[in-house]
């Protein structure tokens, strides 16, 4: 049995995703600004995926260290909550 719930991303396409997310990073271009990256934070603190590990907080989802997810516009959650989120607090 797998370690994480839910839809299993490949290896190969975590690595990608990875690299992807780390380029970003390092050049600082698609960075979101304090205020969103709070807000992701948020939502994964109260999600029943979100898991503490030696190495830092982590999806249970899909595997993938959160704090790339929170920092990079391209940080994407396998369940849609960080769109999710936006709907719910842009409607009146
Ligand atoms: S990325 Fe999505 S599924 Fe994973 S912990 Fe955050 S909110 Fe939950």
């Amino acid at each position: 049995m797998s370690r994480f719930q839910g839809e299993e991303m490949s290896l190969f396409d975590k690595l990608t995703k990875f690299r992807d997310v780390a380029c970003e990073l390092v050049d600082g271009t698609n960075i979101n600004d304090a205020d969103e990256q709070s807000r992701r934070r948020s939502i994964c603190g109260g999600c029943e995926f979100f898991s503490t590990t030696l190495r830092g907080p982590r999806c249970a989802s899909c595997g993938c260290p959160l704090v790339p997810k929170w920092k990079s516009k391209s940080g994407t959650c396998p369940k849609d909550k960080f769109d999710e989120e936006v709907a719910e607090t842009e409607t009146p």
